[in-house]
């Protein structure tokens, strides 16, 4: 939902990732889309993200909807400074906007300088830029020194709104780092650096896939409190993947539980915490360390996804396990207002 931050969890392997990469259509291969639709709604008329072109599905990522990856050293291209990284989605997807920014700077120039430095020559040029600034000519031109400066304007520009957006991501001394390469920045650093990334074309929707796994437990709650007052700032919504159930109670509004494979769980978060319906979620949060109280892990391990188990994937491991569960699979149902579960206990 528009404005919310809707936490996906499960244990290592049931699909988590895979998901959030499914909604950008960025499974890698031999993985594949096998059926099914992903519905994206952003002006007012949904459309299945399934049925698009690479181009328009190129314009989509960053720009509507965009990704938090779990590992900032890898998400970050090493011989790349921050500030070029940030700057090269700015330019792909705010181009527009900077390209005004570059003309009107140099509009003014020309302004200061007509009854010097600038011909009559150099003033067509421009009007001529000012029309289509990404016209081929002007490529072929682009010896021509006014045009120079125009590119040199734009690259300033850019690196200007990645400063600005490493302000935002609270990073000390932005003008430093921006031309930093990730070698040179701590963990919780490259990971605004990849925030920044994501949040720099103000996305409908943010899926960060555990941004705060690899970090230590200070950086971690700094990371996670960034995020929630970015989401308010850029009016953001945020799909939030963890396998952490704090991290779920701290952060979401509503919680889509997975297991192997599938969501078997959805509720608002206070929902979830009270009346856990399903009984791989009652388990998952059994198995939340308590100071005092025996630790408790959810026996057996996630079953292959190449062959799932029949009937309800969850049958070899739950301790409510009947006849009917290893035979058929449950259907989801609304068990409780708004509340979702697939589990024959409640069917
Ligand atoms: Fe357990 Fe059956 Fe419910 Fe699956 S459907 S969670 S096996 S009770």
């Amino acid at each position: 939902k528009k404005g919310e931050t809707l936490g996906v969890v499960g244990e290592t392997g049931c699909g988590k990732s895979v998901t959030g990469l499914s909604v950008l259509v960025l499974v890698p291969p031999p993985g594949r889309i096998e059926g099914g639709k992903i519905f994206f709604n952003p002006k007012g008329k949904p459309v299945d993200l399934l049925s698009l072109n690479e181009a328009i599905l190129r314009r989509i990522r960053g720009q509507y909807i965009s990704m938090v990856f779990q590992d900032p050293r890898s998400a970050l291209n090493p011989v790349y400074t921050a500030g070029d990284q940030i700057a090269e989605v700015l330019l792909h997807h705010r181009r527009k906007e900077l390209v005004q920014r570059a003309l009107e700077r140099i509009s003014k120039e020309t302004e200061v300088g007509k009854a010097g430095f600038l011909s009559g020559y150099h003033e067509k040029v421009l009007q001529k830029m000012l029309k289509n600034p990404n016209a081929l000519i002007l490529l072929i031109l682009s010896k021509i020194p006014i045009i120079k400066r125009y590119k040199g304007i734009l690259n300033e520009e850019a690196k200007k709104e990645a400063i600005n957006m490493l302000k935002i991501m609270r990073i000390p001394d932005p003008e430093r780092v921006v031309d930093m390469y990730p070698h040179e920045l701590s963990g919780g650093m490259a990971q605004r650096v990849v925030i920044a990334m994501g949040l720099a074309c103000n996305p409908g929707i943010l899926i960060a896939d555990e941004p705060t796994t690899n970090l230590d437990v200070t950086v971690q709650l700094q990371i996670l409190h960034l995020i929630k007052e970015l989401k308010e700032k850029f009016a953001s919504s945020i799909v939030y993947v963890t396998h952490d159930m704090g991290v779920i109670a701290e952060m979401c509004d509503r919680v889509a539980v997975m297991y192997a494979g599938n969501v078997v769980e959805i509720a608002s978060a206070v929902e979830i915490f009270k009346n856990p319906l399903h009984p791989y979620t009652q388990a998952l949060l059994e198995s939340i360390p308590t100071p005092g109280k025996p630790f408790k892990s959810i026996e057996g391990i996630v079953p292959s996804l190449i062959n799932p188990p029949i009937g309800c994937r969850f049958n070899d491991r739950c301790s409510y396990a009947m006849e009917i569960c290893r035979k058929s699979k449950p259907k989801i149902v609304e068990a409780r207002k708004e509340h979702f579960v697939k589990c024959f206990l409640h069917q």
